[in-house]
């Protein structure tokens, strides 16, 4: 299943390309689109580009990919950044744009009108598309297909220099409208918007499309290698028409990768903001949001989502990917590593009837299992103490392993207990457990030889703290939320989020920093929030349960 770099069709391709003298050194780019938060989908971009740039001592280019300006923005632009570096990888040199390629793109947009390889074409937008043919009926040239360089330079000009209406005119270039490639039928390579740009400001009106500006950013850069998704296949002889049409320093060649669909995701951008504009989430980096700041808010590890992207390989083909793949990954990076804790997050009190009420014993709980380096814990232990109200009945059969009003549990890392009596609210509900320790049990079996059933967590009324625990489930309930006809906000999950305000913490816990992750013993992964977490005010956002109940529910 593990994807070594070398196992992967991609790294074949390059230590082809290596041993055959193709390239000298590897260069990759990542180039996303400035225009929405980077995602899972992007993540598995990333660990493929930087990933192969790294494991053939090359290089990989940030690049932004900003030529749509209206939908564009700085807060986008820095998001990424952040990201990629969280993440764990570093682009060479300084971050790059698409935009500061754009008067070299247009001095090459004259060059191919010079040589006859391009043309501004009159057809309005509905037009153009009638013109365009389908896919199974050859299009038809444009009226303005044939006019003469000189004509076509001057109108260019006069596009540049904002004369026309958004839309009035396009460039096209002239290739074959009756390709059985629809990219091929002329495609557009610049189009007037009259927008300021996040970059440029004011100084351009007309802006280049993703085709004219993709292939030739890679050549600027001297990319050996453009790895895209498989469906700017269709666009690779576009890719490859531009390249060799134009005086371009060097020649870069693209290869396509299936993308990654994880099950119960979008990764759409579109889709993405519109749960964020539609306020479903609370922004971008809701942790139930599939975005990186997203998962990162969530408490995945950066170590975890390259882990993911690894273990799926890199392939030729589109799929789905079970989101259970991912759950497991950051489970199992978080057994490893996350430090133990103790919290009640739905409490109900168990007073202890023959612990003196002001005796404190200073218990000791390892901090991991098997990582000694996570140090001890201190658990003061009280006459007073918190556990959850589902582990008290007052009655139950044997499959029930917690505490029953006349029988016996195991306080985890402290002693067993035997419950007897409860307080009843006016509403006749347990409001409170009277309990008594059984003597000697520390670490020990009782010595009348009736053994405690099960073990339970709790946490010390008197020193423990209280918390803000934030439980995060799936955010979409339907395998493919947005496949076929699947309206996708149909699909969100109303359970996604449910708010604790009265968990109950263990004194270490309080020493959390932001972002620091933990198990809490029997309930599963938490992180403390990334922006909300104090030690005055403690917040936890569940990353993930222990085991995966999600089919068995
Ligand atoms: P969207 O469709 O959500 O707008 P996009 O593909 O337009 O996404 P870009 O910012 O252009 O987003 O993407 C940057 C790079 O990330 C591209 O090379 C793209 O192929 C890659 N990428 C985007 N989504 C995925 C995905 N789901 N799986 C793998 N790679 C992806
Ligand atoms: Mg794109």
């Amino acid at each position: 299943m593990e994807d070594t770099p070398a196992s992967n069709f991609l790294q074949s391709i390059i230590s082809d390309d290596i041993a055959s003298g193709r390239v000298k050194e590897v260069v990759t780019r990542f180039p996303p689109e400035p225009n929405g938060y980077l995602h899972i989908g992007h993540a598995k971009a990333i660990s493929v580009n930087f990933g192969l740039a790294e494991a053939n001592q090359g290089r990989c280019n940030l690049r932004f990919d900003d030529t749509n300006p209206e939908k564009e923005s700085q807060e986008y632009i820095e998001a990424i950044q952040a990201d990629v570096r969280w993440l764990g990888y570093s682009w060479d040199a300084e971050v790059r744009y698409a935009s500061s390629y754009f008067q070299q793109f247009y001095d090459w947009a004259i060059h191919l009108v010079a040589q006859g390889d391009a043309y501004v074409c009159d057809l309005s937008p509905d037009e153009a598309r009638e013109y365009r043919g389908t896919l199974t009926e050859p299009g038809r040239n444009s009226p303005s297909r044939e006019r003469s360089v000189a004509d076509n330079l001057d109108l260019l000009a006069r596009m540049k220099a904002g004369e026309f209406d958004d839309g009035a005119k396009v460039l096209r270039a002239k290739i074959d409208m009756s390709s059985p490639n629809m990219n091929m039928r002329d495609p557009i390579l610049y189009r007037i918007r009259k927008v300021s740009h996040h970059q440029t400001g004011h100084d351009w009106v007309i802006y280049p499309t993703y085709d004219f500006a993709h292939g030739q950013e890679d050549a600027i850069e001297g990319v050996t290698h453009s790895i895209c998704t498989l469906e700017f296949e269709d666009h690779r002889p576009l890719y490859n028409w531009l390249i060799e049409h134009l005086p371009v320093p060097s020649r870069p060649q693209q290869y396509e990768f299936g993308r990654l669909n994880p099950s119960y995701t979008v990764t759409s951008k579109r889709k993405l903001k519109e749960l964020v504009d539609e306020g479903v989430v609370t922004g971008w980096d809701d942790p139930r949001m599939p975005t990186v700041s997203g998962m990162r808010r969530r408490g995945y590890t950066a170590a975890a989502i390259r882990k993911f992207c690894d273990m799926i390989g890199t392939t030729r083909s589109d799929g789905v990917v079970d989101v259970a793949m991912l759950e497991f990954a950051i489970r199992e990076d978080l057994n490893e590593n996350a430090a133990r804790g103790m919290c009640v997050l739905r409490p109900l009190k168990v007073v202890l009837t023959d612990y003196p009420s002001d005796k404190v014993e200073d218990l000791c709980a390892p901090g991991h299992p098997s990582r000694d380096d996570l140090g001890e814990r201190v658990l003061p232990f009280t006459r007073e103490l918190y556990i959850e109200v589902d582990d008290f009945r007052e009655e139950a059969n044997k499959k029930f392993k917690r505490l029953v009003l006349g029988k016996r549990v195991r306080l985890r890392n402290a002693y067993v207990i035997e419950a007897d009596e409860v307080v009843k609210d006016a509403l006749g509900n347990v409001c409170e457990v009277h309990a008594h320790i059984i003597p000697d049990t520390l670490g020990e079996n009782p010595t009348d030889g009736i053994k405690p059933k099960g073990v339970i967590h709790w946490v010390s009324a008197s020193h423990g703290k209280n918390a803000q625990v934030r439980l995060y489930e799936r955010l979409f309930n339907h395998e493919a939320p947005d496949k076929g006809d699947n309206a996708f906000m149909d699909h969100i999950n109303p359970g996604s989020l449910e708010v604790i305000e009265s968990a109950w913490i263990e004194p270490s816990l309080t020493a959390a920093i932001p972002e620091q992750g933990f198990q809490f013993e029997r309930e599963g992964y938490f992180v403390a929030d990334r922006y909300d977490h104090s030690s005055d005010k403690p917040v936890f956002n569940r990353t993930i349960g222990l085991r995966d109940t999600w089919n068995t529910q």
